[in-house]
Parts: C-alpha cells; sequence; structure tokens
C-alpha cells in the first residue's frame, strides 16, 4: 500500500486548480477550515492540506485529477458521521459533497435521484411528500453516501431490505477521472461492488433509489426494567423471527433520556427496550402488537402513528454532533443464552449516550442472495453494534474500556465478522471477515477500476495484483 502521508502543497498549484474549481477550495489558516475539517465523531481531529468542497460532478472529476497528479492521500467526506473518521484524512486532499444535496423525486417510477453529499433528513423530507420513503438507518443527519455504499440498516430493512437492495444506479468518478454510470445493465461489476464495498471504487455523485409507498408508520420505543432483560431479549428473539415484515424492531440497551417525551420517573434510568417501526396497513396494528402488549407489563409503550421522517429523526435531538464515539460491532446469527447471560454483565450502559443495538437483518434482507452483492451476511439475524459516547472527552477511557470488554465477552457468540460501516479501523483481518468470500472479488474489480488504491481511506480493499506471469500476488 502507498503511503498516506504527503507532500507539502504547492501554492501555485492549487491557485491553478482554483481557476477551474466552482466550489470552495480551503486551506489550513482559511476562516472556514476548523468547521470544514470537522467530522461528526469529536474523537476525530484530522488536519488535511486541501478541501475541496465541490459544486457539481465537473469538480469532482477536477479533484480527483489534482490529487492523483498531486500524489495526495485522497478522502470523501459525505455525510461525516463514519466513526471511524473515513470521511476525512490527515495531510491530504478531502473531496467534501456537503454542498452536492440535490434531490429528484420520480413519482411515477417511484424512484429519487439523491446527489452524492446529502444526508438522509434531505432524502426523507423531499420524498415524504410524495408518500413515499426508501430504507436508510434511525438518525436523519447521517450520510446517504457512506451509509449506502456500506450496506444500509435501519427501520424498514425486514419489509424493504437493505438501502443497496433499493439502489438501482449510481453515477461514480473513478480514480482516472472518467465519468461512470453503474447499474443492473451497466458497469455490472461496478455496481455490485459498491453495494456493501463503500467508496473503494470511486466518487459516487449520485445515487438513484427505489421508493416504497410509506407515509405513516406505527413507532417508537417500549422499554423495560432491566432486571427483565434476559426474559425481554428471549422474548423479543423468538418475536422478530415470525413477526409480519411489516415490522420491524430493534432491540437496545440504553439510557432513558431526562425529558420529555419520556415520564420523569423513567429520567436517566438504565433500561432494556425495542424501537419498533410498523409500515404495514392501519387496521392490522393492533393485532401485529398485540404480543408486545401481551408479553409482560412494559414501563413504558410509547408507540404511536407518526409520519415516517419523525421516527427517523426521533433521536437526532440526542445524538447531535461533537461527541466522543467509540463503536465495536459484530453479526449475529444466533442469539443463545448463554450469549444473553454475556449481555448482562454489560447491560448497564456507562454514560447517557451509550448504548448496545441489535438491529434486524432477516425479511426482504434475507431474499437476497450471499454473492448478490458483497454484503455477505444475509444469514445473520442482527446487526449488532456497541458504542460508547459522551460529550466530554474525559470519559473516553471509560466509554472505550466498557465498550471493548462487551464486545471481548460476545464476538465468541458471534459470526465473525461486522457491519463494515460501524467499525473503527481494525485492520485487514476484519475487514475480509466483514466479507467473506466476496473480498476476492471486489479486490479483482477495485484492481480494475482502482488499481493504485487512489481511494483508500475506507474500510480498504486492497487491489489484486497480477504478476508478469498472469498469477496473483498480494500486496504488502
Ligand atoms: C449517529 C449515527 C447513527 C447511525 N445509524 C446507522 C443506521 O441506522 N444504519 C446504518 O446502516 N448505519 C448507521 N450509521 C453508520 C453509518 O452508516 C456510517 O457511519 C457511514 O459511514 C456514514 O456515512 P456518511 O456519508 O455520513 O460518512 P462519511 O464519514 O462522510 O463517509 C464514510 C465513508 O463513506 C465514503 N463515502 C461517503 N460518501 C461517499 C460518496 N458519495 N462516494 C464515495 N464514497 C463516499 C467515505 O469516503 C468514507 O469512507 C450511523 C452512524 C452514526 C454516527
Amino acid at each position: 500500500m502507498t503511503d498516506t502521508t504527503l507532500p507539502t502543497l504547492e501554492k501555485s498549484a492549487v491557485e491553478e486548480f482554483r481557476t477551474e474549481f466552482r466550489g470552495e477550495l480551503i486551506e489550513p489558516g482559511d476562516e472556514a477550515y476548523e468547521e470544514a475539517r470537522t467530522v461528526y465523531n469529536a474523537m476525530i481531529d484530522k488536519k488535511p492540506a486541501l478541501i475541496a468542497r465541490c459544486a457539481d460532478t465537473a469538480d469532482v472529476i477536477a479533484a480527483v485529477n489534482f490529487d492523483r497528479e498531486h500524489g495526495l492521500a485522497l478522502a470523501v467526506r459525505g455525510g461525516g458521521h463514519n466513526g471511524a473518521g473515513l470521511g476525512m484524512c490527515d495531510d491530504g486532499l478531502v473531496i467534501d459533497l456537503s454542498r452536492m444535496r440535490g434531490i429528484r423525486v420520480d413519482p411515477a417510477s417511484r424512484t429519487v435521484r439523491v446527489e452524492g453529499g446529502a444526508t438522509w433528513g434531505d432524502v426523507d423530507h423531499a420524498t415524504h411528500a410524495f408518500g413515499l420513503a426508501t430504507p436508510s438507518g434511525i438518525i436523519s443527519t447521517t450520510g446517504v453516501g457512506g451509509l449506502t455504499l456500506g450496506g444500509g440498516l435501519g427501520h424498514l430493512t425486514r419489509k424493504c431490505g437493505l438501502s443497496i437492495d433499493n439502489l438501482l444506479s449510481v453515477d461514480m468518478v473513478l480514480a482516472d477521472g472518467s465519468f461512470a454510470t453503474a447499474s443492473a445493465d451497466e458497469n455490472e461489476d461496478l455496481f455490485w461492488a459498491v453495494r456493501g464495498g463503500g467508496g473503494n471504487f470511486g466518487v459516487v455523485t449520485s445515487f438513484e433509489f427505489r421508493l416504497h409507498p410509506i407515509h405513516t408508520i406505527i413507532g417508537g420505543p417500549t422499554l423495560w426494567d432491566l432486571d427483565q432483560a434476559p426474559e425481554v431479549m428471549r422474548w423479543y428473539r423468538d418475536f422478530i423471527a415470525d413477526a409480519p415484515e411489516d415490522l420491524n424492531g430493534f432491540f437496545a440497551f440504553l439510557t432513558v433520556p431526562p425529558g420529555p417525551p419520556f415520564p420523569e420517573e423513567l429520567h436517566m434510568k438504565k433500561m432494556c427496550g425495542v424501537v419498533w417501526c410498523y409500515a404495514g396497513p392501519g387496521e392490522k396494528a393492533d393485532e401485529v402488537f398485540a404480543p408486545v402488549r401481551e408479553f409482560g407489563p412494559p414501563a413504558l409503550h410509547g408507540v404511536q402513528a407518526m409520519p415516517y421522517p419523525v421516527l427517523q429523526s426521533a433521536f437526532d435531538g440526542l445524538y447531535t454532533p461533537g461527541l466522543q464515539w467509540y463503536w465495536r460491532a459484530d453479526f449475529i446469527t444466533e442469539l443463545s443464552d448463554e450469549a444473553i447471560e454475556r449481555h448482562m454483565e454489560y447491560a448497564e450502559v456507562p454514560t447517557l449516550h451509550s448504548l448496545m443495538h441489535l438491529y434486524p437483518i432477516d425479511g426482504a434482507a434475507h431474499r437476497v442472495g450471499k454473492t448478490d452483492t458483497p454484503w455477505s451476511y444475509r444469514e445473520a439475524r442482527w446487526g449488532m453494534v456497541i458504542a460508547g459516547v459522551d460529550p466530554d472527552p474525559a470519559n473516553n477511557e471509560r466509554v472505550m474500556a466498557w465498550a471493548r470488554d462487551y464486545w471481548g465477552a460476545i464476538h465468541p457468540h458471534s459470526s465473525g465478522g461486522a457491519y463494515v460501516n460501524m467499525m473503527m479501523e481494525e485492520g485487514q483481518d476484519r475487514v475480509k471477515a466483514s466479507y467473506r468470500d466476496n473480498y476476492e472479488r471486489l479486490a479483482e474489480v477495485k484492481r480494475r477500476h482502482d488499481p493504485a488504491n487512489l481511494f483508500r481511506v475506507n474500510q480498504n480493499i486492497e487491489p489484486r495484483e497480477v504478476n508478469a506471469r498472469g498469477s496473483e500476488t498480494r500486496p504488502e
């Protein structure tokens, strides 16, 4: 792999670049620099040599060419939410897509075209006006770019699949500066690779998604006391397996936030819960939620009808930008009674914002084959994430130790790999474990389209190398 530290940029080179660039070029010392280099996770403190805040695809092409010609490390910033801070780099060039957020809904074909720097809040706002939605995550400020390219788990996974299962095409700028559209009928290798392979293959300037007729959902949390958690987990494990696909529900260990809509007696209480999203026919909702009501008395059953974007943004106020985040993740196929016992050792999350979530992966997401996209763990039943989170850096050691130890206790009960979007920088073995048998095919697509590994600030797929005799070698 090539070195990611960089030569100092020549002033004249930047000035020449500026003449062909429509957006903003932001350098250290510029007024906008500090804000522009800040990402969602405040634990990340990277200082790029230049930030190219692109206005359009032509700017992206110019920036990719400039980067390649000057041998700089290159990061691509979509929504800036990545836990490991992979939308930012030290010393190199950042292609910042935050100005490219245009959206065009086509209600007739039920599709939406979204520029590469949009957030899910932008998309929900645009599509909701037409009574339509596409699967995303659970926080509206997350970027469409990173979330989609890594897979996309959220409130609609069981009903509609992952975000990548609803991706119809992408427009991309490749490492050589060329432009490509990739879909099921065009540049099929790239289309396969971008559906889970992350930002390894180029800068996606726009995404086209399939939309579903989803306007109002019935959702919200059901919360139980922590001492009921083993029983709740066992019930949830069995219930969600056979629940109608219109119902999604992710399990959580959490602290109840100290404010409305939560009743005062629950404020700051450590609890367990399930956050539901029912997107089926309203008249069936009572029947679908009956087992939830019938299972033991919850401390709170806060489920109600609401516009889909309200649920999508319900946690935005709690998880504002600027918190310190440390992530660990794994796929879970069996949630055994023994694993539940291990969970209970860490169930009391250390701070208000720290969490453990189990996002269901079944229903529509299970109907896509393991090799149909790079997202290999189609047989897994949950994407588990453990996040140690707090506003105060003084608590970093404590929340990180909790997340590491918790993960260490559960990992032996996991499927091995993890969802790439919920990992820190954990090394090549972890990346390979996450793609399993699909890694080699990804490495071959990477060799074809980015042999010099220009796009390497990500969960990196190293290009497969072929020697003079035509046999394969692996890069050091
Ligand atoms: C609070 C929070 C909640 C989350 N909830 C969910 C969830 O519910 N479901 C889920 O699946 N994930 C979730 N995630 C994880 C999220 O998917 C990843 O953090 C993802 O990387 C964020 O994408 P981004 O564009 O905001 O990030 P960035 O930091 O901008 O980018 C992340 C990576 O994607 C690449 N990238 C981004 N945009 C492009 C593009 N247009 N072209 C090429 N490469 C690009 C970057 O180069 C980088 O490698 C959550 C994250 C946070 C912080």
